[in-house]
């Protein structure tokens, strides 16, 4: 299971693992994340835009953690949800493209807002229609990517094989030490 929420809290992963740079300063890799998730329409976020994105990512990764350890939400943060779910204005179009008609959400002010408010109504659709304690944060504490657990004991840990055999390792050489 992919959110584009869970994509993008994971983005910051990559600040301190594999290419060691913020991945939403990176005007390539914000290009790819916008065509897997179809914002492809949207423009390339200008300095002002990326640090609302920066903003978001964070609130969004202190509210998963809080969700993951308390399961639950405050009214602070689910008010704080709410103002960036209504600061998007948008309205729907009809377009006619060859033969075939389509409609198209168009937002009212810029279209960069457009990235917010798909980002937030992804992490709200995700705990409103999936089951939160699902939701869960890799058990490496140097890792810490979020995951829906799919599994059917519920019982997932790790984000890939990489992190369970790495802490499975580190117990056993230290469950070791303290025999000797
Ligand atoms: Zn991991």
């Amino acid at each position: 299971m992919e959110f584009l929420c869970m994509d993008f809290i994971n983005s910051q992963w990559y600040k301190t693992h594999k290419i060691f740079k913020d991945p939403l300063k990176d005007k390539n890799w914000l290009k790819d994340f916008c065509a897997k998730w179809n914002l492809a329409d949207t423009h390339i976020p200008d300095k002002a835009m990326i640090n609302k994105l920066l903003e978001l990512r964070d609130f969004l990764s202190y509210v998963t953690n809080k969700l993951c350890t308390k399961k639950t939400l405050d009214l602070k943060d689910i008010n704080k949800i709410n103002d960036y779910l209504k600061a998007s204005l948008f309205y729907k179009i009809l377009e006619k493209s060859e033969d075939r008609f389509c409609i198209k959400t168009v937002p009212v002010k810029s279209c960069s807002d457009f990235i917010i408010f798909e980002i937030i109504s992804s992490f709200a659709q995700m705990i409103s229609k999936y089951d939160i304690d699902r939701i869960k944060l890799c058990e490496n504490p140097e890792c810490r990517w979020v995951f829906y657990d799919e599994s059917k004991s519920h019982t997932r840990k790790w984000c890939d094989n990489t992190c369970a055999t790495l802490i499975k390792v580190r117990r056993f050489r230290e469950n070791r030490k303290q025999k000797k």
